[in-house]
């Protein structure tokens, strides 16, 4: 099959095509910084299928789409808005972020693979015809790549983006629902893992746990535990977001600047990655991380820092895949994956994982990361053995 054009100066061809730079008549030219980054190669030594570079002229957005794998069915992955410093580091990102969708596919058995397209923050974009554009991309993908929200894309983008595909997670009754929900529930069943891993036992009357973050999935999150008894210490940089969630829930709230070095069994992450690092992370003074941000370790050699210290670390990737799972559940089989479901899968999967990093020895992050990546390569080679 010859080249195949997408839309507005973006290309992919039939085959294994991946990075094609845009034509473009922007008045505002970038020039293409990308020969340095080696896109190829990372684009071979990562496993991934496809990266398209999309530029559309009429509203002025500059994207890329990374889509890592569908080698057992088609790719999910959210919209990124974001300010990138350099187009390459917009490109490490999506395809840092496209790879580890595919790992949670795989750790939690869902017949799924992982994309994500970042949109470049700009000013001057028009964004209601920036996102049409980008639902004209997935349009024209066919239903081999779902998108949905994530980062500075919400329910008046999607809306936007569903004016022109229907592959695409809904804001309203027609979609799933219950995203920030089933991510929760997914986190409150992998602190519980956790704590059996170390405990054999929850006993939630017991535990202190630290959430920082109290948005979407971080207030849900400190509702069920204070269900269960458990006491929740509290922090967000929006002040009244956070007083608004401890007067509704009676959690406590910490100084944002104490949230690391205040002793508890559990520090949650719920608003931001990056956040473990060579200045947080001898901090801590909690037994388990597990929360629901992505790429909580500003770098992987930060989960061996934590595995040294005795900290346990209950792998991003696995743990917050309940808006995934409940997204893929509902475009794959056409069912909403009722929400304490999918917080037993989660947990099953978390303690699998735990146990057997721990039998060989290994810090969770890295033995989970190795183990996503020989799944995907197994069902790669069974399916390209059937072809
Ligand atoms: P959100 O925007 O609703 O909430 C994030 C909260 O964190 C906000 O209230 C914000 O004020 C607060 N915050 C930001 N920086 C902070 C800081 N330095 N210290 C304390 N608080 C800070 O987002 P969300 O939907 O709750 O998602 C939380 C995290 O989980 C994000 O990293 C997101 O990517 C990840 N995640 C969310 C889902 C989902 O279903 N919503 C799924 C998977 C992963």
């Amino acid at each position: 099959m010859g080249p195949e054009v997408l839309a507005g100066g973006e290309w992919t061809t039939g085959g294994r095509v991946h990075f094609l730079p845009s034509r473009t008549t922007s008045p505002r030219p970038h020039p293409p910084s990308l020969m340095d980054t080696h896109v190829l190669e990372s684009l071979v030594r990562g496993g991934f299928e496809q990266v398209i570079a999309i530029h559309d002229r009429t509203s002025g957005l500059r994207a890329f789409l990374a889509i890592h794998d569908r080698s057992i069915g088609p790719a999910f992955g959210g919209i990124r808005r974001w300010t990138y410093r350099a187009e390459a580091e917009a490109l490490r990102d999506v395809m840092r972020l496209s790879r580890a969708m595919t790992h949670k596919c795989v750790l939690t058995g869902l017949a799924a693979g992982g994309a994500k397209l970042v949109a470049l923050e700009d000013t001057g974009v028009d964004w209601a015809g920036a996102y049409r554009h980008i639902g004209d991309v997935v349009e024209s993908l066919r239903g081999t790549f779902y998108t949905g929200p994530d980062v500075g894309t919400g329910a008046q983008e999607l809306g936007w983006v569903a004016e022109r595909t229907e592959f695409v997670t809904r804001p309203d009754e027609t979609g799933p629902g219950e995203l920030p929900e089933a991510t929760a529930e997914g986190v409150f069943a992998g602190i519980a893992a956790g704590l059996r891993h170390l405990d054999g036992e929850e006993s939630w009357p017991d535990r202190t746990i630290v959430i920082q973050g109290l948005g979407a999935v971080g207030s849900r999150l400190a509702g069920r535990l204070v269900e269960c008894g458990a006491r929740v210490l509290g922090v967000d940089v929006d002040g009244d977001r956070a007083s608004g969630v401890a007067s509704e829930l009676g959690i406590e709230l910490i100084d944002s600047s104490r949230e690391f070095d205040v002793p508890c069994d559990v520090f949650s992450p719920c608003a931001l990655g990056g956040i473990l690092h060579d200045l947080s992370v001898p901090r801590l003074a909690c037994r388990i991380v597990a929360g629901g941000a992505n790429n909580v370790l500003a770098n992987p050699i930060h989960g061996d820092a934590l595995h040294r210290r005795g900290v346990l670390y209950v792998p991003d990737f696995v743990i917050n895949s309940g808006a995934l799972i409940r997204g893929a559940c509902f475009h794959l089989d056409g069912h909403r994956e009722p929400v304490p479901e999918i917080g037993k899968r989660i947990g099953t999967a978390v303690a699998e994982i735990l146990a057997a990093a721990e039998n060989a020895e290994r810090p969770p992050a890295r033995f989970a990361f190795d183990a996503a990546e020989e799944r995907i390569w197994a069902r790669r080679s069974e399916v390209d053995g059937e072809a």
